[in-house]
């Protein structure tokens, strides 16, 4: 075997003789060996030997009849070493118990940690124990999951906390198996909340392991294609079968790409694996991961009026929670309050009256048009065409079809999207008059 070692141009390249046979990895499939680093060492020793320099030598390192490069088992000691002294400080880390693990698992599932950071305590506060949690209506779970979005995880939470009262005595089970079983928990939840709080060896991919593997093994793909996705928990099972402290290595692989391993402009000058990572050797790791294949979101138009009352009361109803009705609005922000709202895709045209008969709003509610406000999500561009009008009195002809009549004191305990919050903003703070 021979390790190709190009100049600047590709006519001067030299091959150099690998010493020594390639190690067989433990526990690997036949057939599957790894390079042994030393090799891109003694390739860039070389390049300095012959006058290049050893950046030229990392950029053009080839190689020749090696196979597809392993995780060398000293990463996860290097990691683990590295982590000791890197961790950020997280209201999650302080005190480590299954319950606490869960929360801050589900949480985390597409939300920015500084928001986490913001709502993990307050939320551990209101529902200290699964029992508790499990013990709380829908509505007051929701209201204390605002500003996190995506509420089926809090929906999803909420499922796992009675499962855990009513199977497992209210204590959070600590085998990925038992795990797996709860509700919104999968393979990455299970093995996070069972490796890093009760130390079992078990594997974990989200989408900052996968990076971190894919460039240390400049593995190219998008890190959400199928097939990436079963060779990074491939990988993830030989790195935590590798690791002395599976906790900590898995925690410190998650914190790496999390904190190092970016997704643009990695700092590699920081990293602990500089030494032993192909993209950077490569000079890949612009290009590593791929970038995700973008899905077209699919417009949607909502009509949507703030009503509100001279008290400062405002109309709200709430969105349908079960069931999939197979339309745009399908599933979103289930369960959420809102003012009242309804899809139309000739909205922009509308005129105030025929908006408030498309909302069932009596005739006496004089609505008038206060601009729009565009909201993206995952897999929609909306467009909120905001109407809004101020009523005297009770309003208790407009409290119908579930609608209610909520006064800005009270307006806490409503959990709202983050795209209602806008609309009412907009909405409430109009001086409209009748
Ligand atoms: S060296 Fe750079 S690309 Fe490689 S794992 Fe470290 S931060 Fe990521």
């Amino acid at each position: 075997m021979r390790l190709r070692l190009a100049g600047s141009s590709p006519a001067k390249f030299r091959t150099l003789p690998v010493p020594g046979e390639p190690r067989k990895v433990a526990g690997a499939p036949d057939g599957k060996i790894e390079v042994r680093m030393e090799w891109l060492r003694l390739a860039r020793a070389m390049a300095k030997k012959t006058r290049k320099s050893s950046v030229s030598a990392r950029s053009t390192v080839r190689r020749e009849g090696v196979p597809p490069m392993r995780i060398g088992t000293n990463v996860p000691d290097l990691l683990a070493a590295w982590f000791r002294g890197s961790a950020r400080v997280l209201p999650w880390r302080q005190t480590r118990d299954g319950y606490r693990a869960l929360v801050s698992e589900l949480m985390l599932q597409q939300t920015q940690v500084s928001r986490v950071v913001e709502k993990f305590e307050p939320f551990i506060a209101r529902f200290p124990t699964p029992a508790a949690l499990a013990a709380a209506s829908e509505d007051e779970v929701l209201t204390a999951w605002q500003g996190l979005g995506y509420y089926r995880r809090a929906r999803l939470l909420h499922a796992a906390a009675k499962a855990v009262v009513a199977r497992h005595g209210g204590e959070v089970p600590s085998a990925a198996e038992a795990l797996r079983a709860l509700p919104g928990v999968g393979r990455y939840t299970s093995g996070a909340v069972s490796s890093i709080v009760f130390g079992a060896r078990e594997p974990i991919v989200d989408g900052n392991v996968t990076r971190v593997f894919q460039r240390l093994e400049a593995r190219a793909g998008s890190a959400s294609d199928g097939d990436v996705q079963a060779w990074a928990w491939e990988r993830a099972e030989a790195f935590v079968a590798a690791a002395r402290e599976p906790s900590v290595a898995n925690e410190a692989l998650m914190e790496l790409g999390a904190t190092v391993c970016t997704p643009a402009a990695p700092r590699c000058g920081e990293c602990p694996l500089r030494a032993t990572c192909a993209a950077h050797a490569k000079e890949l790791t612009a290009e590593i991961p791929a970038p995700k294949k973008r899905v077209a979101r699919k417009d949607l138009v909502l009509v949507t009026a703030c009503v509100r009352r001279t008290d400062g009361a405002v109309l709200l109803e709430q969105r349908p929670t079960g069931g999939r009705s197979g339309g745009a609005l399908s599933g979103l922000w289930a369960g959420l309050w809102q003012p009242p709202a309804v899809e139309s895709a000739d909205g922009a045209d509308l005129a105030p009256r025929a908006a408030g008969e498309l909302l069932g709003l009596p005739a006496s509610v004089a609505l008038a048009a206060v601009g729009e406000v565009p909201f993206m999500t995952t897999h929609r561009a909306v467009r909120f065409v905001v109407f809004a009008a101020k009523v005297r009195g009770a309003g208790k002809a407009l409290a119908v079809r579930g609608r209610v009549w909520v006064k800005p004191d009270d307006l806490a305990n409503y959990a709202l999207s983050n795209a209602a919050k806008k609309v009412l903003a907009r909405g409430v703070d109009r001086p409209v008059c009748p």
